[in-house]
């Protein structure tokens, strides 16, 4: 297929291991003195794991997996209050498919479907909007959950809300913005990374810019990649050329897609309709300086959180994770999944405990599908 095999090809993949273990011996990593190169997004991760090439590359790069699964870092009280929202007399609550079955502390949205509420998949926030225009009577409430991938269409579904002046339609907003946290693991004493494979698709909204502190101030190299294995290959060598060359720089592989100032249509939308929340709390990661977005006041009749008077509008809330979790250890790459104690046992994607398990793009749902059932068994 044209422009997929020509980043899967395995000659080419042959010639950029062999440059990545060159490069790796000359800057003097072993597996005990290894590289820790964190994959900021859950989609790298998986990539990583699909093609094997956490196994492939020089023993002494190990993958470091980020926080940059939207699903996997939402805390547990925000699923409560999506539930709270929905069991509201009324209310169509609409969300993406993945949020479904990741855990509150009593119910899913799944569970609370399946009890009565009416809680609807939909593929798009325009879906939601569409709800909202067909059913005049009900107040119909979509889950906004994600990075600045996601950010954009929220936003102009709130724009085209505002109008066609709708009032049964609302956002529950868990935007999160990528630099922040890992400004948080930069200053995080006991994190050691060396570099960042930066993530593609939030880097085509928000350019390379908004990284250029992690160079500046903390001089770790950062290069923004692309999801096939041959990008994250070179990305992985632009990253270790950059320590053999003592440079600290970002780059971007992922320039086909990824423009430097990025997507200007985008970026308007979500300035004129959000603005940072003082502080967000992550799972796993605990509160972050301004690493969330709120609804700006102009758009409040669109906000949930003012309409319900729930999360952030009543005050700070905070629980939590269940027991023998360990989803924040592994979201920082302190652990590998497999050495929660309930990988496997009492974590599956059947049952899963923690968020990690059962996103698409979580970690511990990366290593259980390429190959952590095994290791569990083992
Ligand atoms: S195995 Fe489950 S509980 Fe353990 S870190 Fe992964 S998702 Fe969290």
């Amino acid at each position: 297929m044209k422009y997929v095999t020509e980043f899967r090809d395995p000659k080419a993949a042959k010639s950029l291991l062999a440059a990545i273990a060159q490069t790796a011996d000359k800057i003097g990593v072993t597996r005990a003195k290894p590289l820790h190169i964190m994959e900021i997004c859950g989609g790298h991760t998986h990539a990583i794991f699909r093609y094997g090439l956490d196994k492939l590359v020089h023993e002494g790069v190990e993958f470091i997996h980020g926080p940059g699964c939207p699903v996997c870092v939402l805390p547990m009280s925000r699923i409560d209050e999506c539930v709270e929202i929905a069991r509201q007399p009324g209310v169509i609550f609409t969300t993406f498919g993945d949020a479904m079955r990741v855990p509150g502390h009593k119910q899913s949205l799944l569970q609370a479907k399946a009890a009565g509420a009416d809680i609807r998949m939909v593929y798009s926030p325009l879906d939601a909007l569409e709800l909202a225009r067909r059913n005049p009577d009900r107040e119909v409430v979509f889950f906004g959950l994600g990075f600045e991938t996601t950010t954009p269409s929220t936003a102009l579904s709130i724009q085209a809300a505002a109008r066609e002046g709708l009032t049964n339609f609302s956002i529950f907003c868990n935007h999160i913005t990528v630099p922040e946290p890992i400004k948080a693991l930069l200053d995080d004493p006991d994190m050691v990374l060396d570099g960042f494979i930066g993530p593609g698709h939030v880097s085509m909204v928000i350019g390379t810019h908004p990284y250029d502190f992690i160079a500046r101030d903390y001089h770790k190299p950062i290069v923004v990649a692309g999801f096939e294995p041959l990008d994250l290959l070179q990305s992985v060598l632009m990253v270790l050329t950059q320590i053999a060359e003592r440079r600290a720089e970002v780059e971007n592989q992922y320039a086909r897609v990824v423009p430097e100032h990025g997507n200007p249509v985008s970026l308007a939308a979500i300035d004129d309709v959000y603005e940072k929340r003082p502080s967000f709390e992550w799972r796993g990661l605990g509160e972050i300086d301004a690493s969330g977005l709120r609804i700006r006041p102009k758009y409040a009749a669109f906000d949930s959180e003012e309409k319900f008077c729930i999360g952030y509008a009543a005050g700070p809330r905070h629980f939590e994770e269940p027991e023998g979790c360990a989803c924040g250890a592994v979201m920082t790459g302190r652990i590998k999944p497999t050495a929660c104690p309930q990988f496997g046992r009492g974590c599956t994607p059947e049952m899963p405990l923690g968020a990690l398990m059962v996103s698409s793009e979580g970690a511990c749902a990366a290593y259980w599908q390429y190959g952590g059932a095994r290791a569990a068994a083992e």
